[in-house]
């Protein structure tokens, strides 16, 4: 009898398996297939420096237009596409298509704008990586200049030999790099000072509350004092309110994004964004385009 039941706990067991073992190979299949076709897109969520709220680029965000289900959102697929080492085609693709519109857009004479890739760790993790961006730089004219990598803490806190050197590597090009996601990962910051890091972007989960909570809005505070000491610039992500962005701006956070300014836009309206004419100065009363 004890066998039989472990047979049946076995068997129910690996049904179960089998069933989200399906849907993930369901959802990688295709994902497989959305590459080949290019079912990706990319939209661009403006940044704003905070002296001044004038456009200084925007993060770029992959979204998929599913020919069924419609748009999907990266939460849904990102992390099947890391498990299932998909992540780095799709990077690569992400990568190329950024690099391509940074060199158009230059050519039709259109402001220079800094674009801010995300970077999964399985990526960065690969041997190769920053020579992929540099032949993707080479490949597509474009500026390594307008280009900014954003990095989560986990994924530089792994090998750190291995971060360092592909660091400076990326460096090289020009590059900026931003640790995203800032807080939320391990608390260990001795990196932040080993590595050439450009700007850190303080998680949107610490600004939702900074003007009601005390505790956040010492979070933000501590964070921006250390930075300063550290030379670093500091980002802010999900700015929602008026009042979010005015308290940040005191504190002395040099960009920001979220949907108070904009949410994240199709290149049509990123570009039109662009050849504003206010673009270079200070966008008056632009929060009511918002
Ligand atoms: P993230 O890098 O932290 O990106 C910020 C997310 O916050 C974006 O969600 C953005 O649309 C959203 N957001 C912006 N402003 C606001 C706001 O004011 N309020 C709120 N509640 N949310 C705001 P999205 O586009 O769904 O992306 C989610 C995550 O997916 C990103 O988090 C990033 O980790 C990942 N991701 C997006 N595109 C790529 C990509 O091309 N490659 C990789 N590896 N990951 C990506
Ligand atoms: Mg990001
Ligand atoms: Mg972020
Ligand atoms: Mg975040």
């Amino acid at each position: 009898a004890a066998k039989d039941a472990g047979r049946n706990g076995y068997h129910f067991h690996s049904q179960e398996m089998n069933c989200k073992a399906h849907e993930r190979m369901e959802l990688e299949t295709s994902l497989r297939r959305a590459l080949e076709r290019e079912e990706f897109f990319l939209e661009f969520q403006p940044i704003i420096r905070a002296s001044g709220d004038c456009l200084v680029g925007a993060e770029v965000l992959v979204r998929w237009q599913h020919p069924v289900k419609g748009r999907v959102m990266p939460g849904t697929f990102i992390p099947a596409a890391e498990n299932s080492g998909l992540i780095l085609p799709l990077g690569e693709w992400v990568m190329r298509k950024t690099c391509e519109k940074i060199s158009e857009w230059r050519k039709n004479g259109l402001p220079p704008v800094k674009l801010s890739v995300n970077v999964s760790g399985r990526q960065f993790e690969q041997r190769n990586f920053a020579a992929m961006v540099r032949d993707i730089l080479e490949e597509t004219g474009a500026d390594g200049a307008s280009l900014q990598l954003e990095l989560t803490e986990t994924s530089l806190m792994k090998d750190a030999e291995a971060t360092a050197r592909a660091l400076h590597s990326l460096r090289e090009l020009n590059l900026r790099i931003v640790v995203d996601d800032f807080g939320t990962g391990y608390s260990s910051l001795g990196y932040l000072k080993n590595y050439p890091i450009d700007h850190i972007k303080i998680d949107g989960s610490f600004v939702r509350d900074i003007c009601d909570n005390p505790d956040d809005r010492s979070i933000v505070e501590a964070i921006i004092a250390m930075a300063d000491k550290l030379n670093l610039n500091v980002v802010a992500e999900g700015v929602e309110t008026r009042e979010q962005r005015d308290l940040l701006r005191k504190l002395g956070y040099q960009e920001m994004q979220g949907a108070f300014f904009y949410r994240s836009l199709p290149e049509e309206a990123f570009v039109s964004l662009l050849r504003n004419p206010r673009f270079s100065t200070p966008l008056r009363g632009f929060d009511f385009l918002a």
